[in-house]
């Protein structure tokens, strides 16, 4: 339920949107917002995410960011999507097949302009479930059909932008021999881990989940520490690959590694971070250039085709625009952020151009 009015049309996250979808269903429990960011690459393409949002401010400020941030990702990857997000706010107690069907109809009627997949809290049977009243669902499961599970391939495009990365410092793209830290071994922290250890990487991981961070230590022989220990550990490259924000001020101060190259979205906690990272020369590679990989597999969902050689192609391909954003960035004394959303927006108005052209 909103309790007080969603935020001023002056904020700059609102204009930049082409549209905003309130929903709202008292009879089905529903309080959702769509947003379409921008639709000039192609159909906007985000998750869903459901979240007890303390009002309707909050949540607007989330799925505004969100769909902003998947614009980027999107057009980065070289996909011909746009950007989009959804939020319900709701508890995850109070998600109930008759919400999940009540929002699937105000996808529905967007009609492709706005396709959703699992986010927080919309695991893969809400995901059927939302599939089983609306066509545009994608990363669908593998039973159903679906492109399945996404984290070898979002681990797969952040080993090339490690790779991209090394080539940047060493001249040299091959992480055998190399430390790399790794916080987080979940779904795509451990597929991450298998992978560098296969290019003859040496590790060290950590995981609040202190059972997983000992198998996945036993099952590579990597070594571990604890989740407050990690990104002090001197090695190669640091992946953060758990929460958002974990790169501020203090593990700035304390950093072992002269690389951040993780999946995690949203890794630093703000613009003093930000700043930070610059002067002390760190180099870090953009998560959503970097964690790519599993929206390139996801989102032949999408285009109803799957083709294994193009995503791997297109995956390979995070190499590129990975090294491509820290030669410019070194070469303009700014932040990678700031080329690789110069670059996107490029993107964005070329193809926005294009169609304006051929009305
Ligand atoms: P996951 O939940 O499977 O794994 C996250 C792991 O991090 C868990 O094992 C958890 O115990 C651990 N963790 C949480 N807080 C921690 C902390 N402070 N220190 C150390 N470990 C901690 O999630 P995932 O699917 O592997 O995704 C990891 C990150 O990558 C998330 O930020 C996610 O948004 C992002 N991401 C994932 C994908 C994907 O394909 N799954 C794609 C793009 C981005």
């Amino acid at each position: 339920m909103f309790t007080r009015p969603i935020a001023p049309l002056a904020d700059a996250e609102f204009a930049a949107h082409e549209e905003i979808v309130v929903c709202y269903d008292p009879d089905a429990g529903l309080s959702a917002l769509i947003a379409v960011h921008d639709t000039s690459l192609g159909p906007a393409a985000g998750g869903c995410r459901l979240y007890p949002y303390a009002d309707a401010g909050a949540a607007l400020h989330d799925v505004l960011r969100l769909s902003r941030a998947m614009s980027l990702k999107n057009a980065l990857a070289g996909l011909p999507l746009g950007g989009g997000k959804s939020v319900i706010i709701a508890r995850p107690q109070d998600k109930t097949p008759q919400l999940l069907r009540a929002f699937a109809a105000r996808v529905t009627a967007l009609q492709g302009r706005y396709w959703t997949a699992e986010d927080i809290n919309i695991g893969p049977a809400d995901a059927d479930l939302l599939r089983d009243n609306c066509p545009y669902v994608f990363g669908l499961s593998a039973a159903r059909g679906g492109s399945g599970d996404p984290s070898a391939y979002t681990a797969a495009g952040c080993f090339h932008g490690i790779r991209a990365c090394l080539q940047y410092l060493h001249g040299n793209d091959d992480p055998a021999g190399l430390h790399v830290t790794i916080q987080g071994v979940g779904r795509v922290g451990y597929e991450l881990a298998r992978q560098l250890v296969q290019a003859g990487a040496r590790l060290t991981i950590t995981d609040v989940d202190a059972q997983r961070a000992a198998a996945v230590a036993a099952e590579l022989g990597a070594e571990r520490v604890g989740p407050a220990d990690i990104h002090r550990v001197a090695s190669d490259v640091f992946a953060p690959c758990a929460m958002g924000a974990t790169i501020n001020l203090h593990t700035i101060a304390e950093l072992g590694a002269p690389i951040i190259c993780g999946v995690a979205n949203n890794q630093i906690a703000d613009a003093a971070a930000r700043a930070a990272l610059l002067e002390r020369g760190v180099l870090y590679a953009p998560d959503y250039v970097v964690n790519a990989g599993g929206m390139l597999h996801a989102s032949t969902d999408i285009f109803g085709r799957r083709d294994p050689a193009e995503v791997d192609r297109r995956i390979r391909g995070i190499f590129d625009t990975t090294s491509e954003i820290l030669s410019a960035a070194a070469q303009r004394k700014v932040s990678t952020e700031v080329v690789a959303d110069e670059l996107a927006n490029a993107r964005i108005a070329a193809a926005r151009a294009t169609r304006v052209a051929g009305r």
